[in-house]
């Protein structure tokens, strides 16, 4: 493309999450970047309800963050959760730490004051500027010209880069599949989500806010998170059809009835239950996959727009922030050669984000059925024992995902590899016990 090295505007479409921040780290290699987001400014406007309103934030999104200083205006308001606390159907909650020395936590954030954060930041830059209510649908990929609806009609810009940052339903994708060779699969799970609220209880938290909230129930999963203002954000995890589904309940008396039988610590904690069930939204959850994520040396896509995941890991905003700092990388080994930028970028990146998109599944397994198992709770005593034993030789998948910025298709690779050994061992166990119990059998009969 004519782009190349000249390219001096870009304009970052959606400024979400992975938009804004984007526009903090291109407007530092001194582009021109203009935000186009098809929301009102969040700053002023009210929230959109059901949209999740608190995520974890870990090493990787911190790592991102850090490198632009922002990390310590951001996590003034974070709550660290150093483990998992089970909730079972019957019985005290248990709580499972995340790393073996207890200490490591993942960070319990507003979305809402993260990304009004990172737009803060980057509108205070004097080359960046944002334009609100303004939903991009129309792109020409080839020239860079776009179209936008806004309250007041439409409107036209032109910029010599284009990045949508617009999310899941990505409008860029969609010009792109329509105008270019970009080929995309959408996999919806089965699970959709409702969020539900446990408000603070006397002024204080209800639950231990020091930990991650889950309620495995195998066919639903339901998990909690501490907000600043001491209450829970629970976020219900169930199909969205068919008979032990969402649907399955429309009433108060079934609601309440679900609820005593299924998650009953939740009654007393929830107070708002039945009306957080029939108001708020039922979110759909899937991974996205497409390609290839740019064209013409032009256009690209990032962050969920390109790779959306399901959530059952926390990475997704991590993994769009990753993106980030890669492209920032990438653009300096080129020196801001797009043409080659871009390419490079998914090339890069490809095997990461399905590496994750691929934990992220089954991670899903892991929570809402594997957690509540005492094999499984052995299993993660034992793995922190060699983590401990080993230090650094055996790190726990988690513990790689969420506490290191080792690339995720590594993580997966090294993963197996542990697997491997750890069958090996257990294999070697088994052997040595079956002779030993050969042997005494023998002894046993006097054969
Ligand atoms: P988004 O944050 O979706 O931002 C896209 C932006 O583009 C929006 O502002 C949107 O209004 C705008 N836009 C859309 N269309 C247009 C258009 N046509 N024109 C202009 N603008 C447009 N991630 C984590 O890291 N940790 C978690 O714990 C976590 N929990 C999650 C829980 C749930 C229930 C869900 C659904 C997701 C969770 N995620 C989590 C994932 C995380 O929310 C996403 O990965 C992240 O928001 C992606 O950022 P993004 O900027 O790519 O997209």
């Amino acid at each position: 493309g004519e782009s190349g090295t000249a390219a001096k505007n870009v304009a970052v479409v959606g400024a979400g999450l992975a938009g804004s921040l984007l526009a903090c780290y291109l407007a530092r290699r001194g582009y021109t970047v203009t935000m186009y987001e098809r929301r009102p400014d969040p700053r002023t406007g009210k929230v959109e309800r059901g949209r999740s309103i608190n995520l974890a934030l870990s090493e990787r999104g911190l790592d991102a963050l850090r490198r632009i200083d922002l990390d310590h205006s951001v996590m003034a308001d974070a709550l660290p959760m150093r483990g998992r606390m089970i909730h079972p159907v019957e019985g005290e909650p248990g709580f499972q730490p995340y790393s073996s020395d207890g200490e490591r936590a993942i960070n319990s954030i507003s979305r809402g004051a993260l990304n009004n954060a990172l737009l803060e930041a980057a509108t205070a830059l004097p080359n960046v500027t944002a334009h609100f209510d303004h939903r991009l649908t129309g792109l020409d990929p080839k020239t860079g010209e776009m179209r936008f609806d806004t309250p007041h009609g439409a409107a036209e810009a032109q910029a010599d880069v284009v990045i949508g940052t617009d999310g899941f339903s990505s409008a860029v994708r969609g010009q792109l599949l329509a105008h270019t060779g970009l080929t995309e699969s959408l996999d919806f799970l089965e699970h959709g989500y409702k969020e539900l609220t446990i408000p603070a209880r006397d002024g204080e938290f209800a639950m231990d806010p020091g930990a991650l909230h889950i309620w495995p129930r195998g066919a639903s999963m339901m998990i909690a998170l501490p907000n600043p203002d001491r209450s829970f954000t629970c976020t219900l995890f169930w199909p969205t059809g068919g008979t032990n589904a969402f649907a399955s309940l429309s009433s108060p008396a079934a609601i309440e009835k679900h609820f005593a039988q299924v998650y009953p610590d939740v009654i007393e904690l929830a107070p708002n239950l039945v009306d957080d069930y029939l108001h708020n939204p039922v979110g759909v959850l899937g991974t996205v996959r497409c390609s290839p994520w740019h064209a013409y040396g032009r256009v690209g896509l990032l962050g969920d727009a390109a790779h959306a995941i399901v959530p059952f890991y926390g990475q997704g905003a991590n993994c769009a922030f990753e993106d980030v700092v890669e492209l920032d990388r990438i653009l300096d080994e080129t020196g801001d050669d797009w043409d080659r930028a871009l390419p490079e970028f998914e090339a890069r990146r490809r095997a990461n984000t399905e590496a994750i998109a691929q934990m992220a599944l089954e991670n899903f397994v892991e929570m809402r059925d594997k957690v509540a198992s005492p094999v499984f709770q052995a299993q993660k005593k034992v793995e922190h024992a060699l983590e401990r034993a080993l230090p650094g030789r055996y790190v726990s998948r988690y513990e790689l995902v969420s506490f290191s910025t080792t690339p995720y298709a590594q993580v997966q690779q090294r993963v197996r590899r542990q697997q491997r050994l750890l069958g090996a061992a257990a294999g070697a166990v088994v052997l040595a016990v079956g002779a030993l119990a050969a042997f005494a059998f023998r002894k046993g009969t006097g054969a």
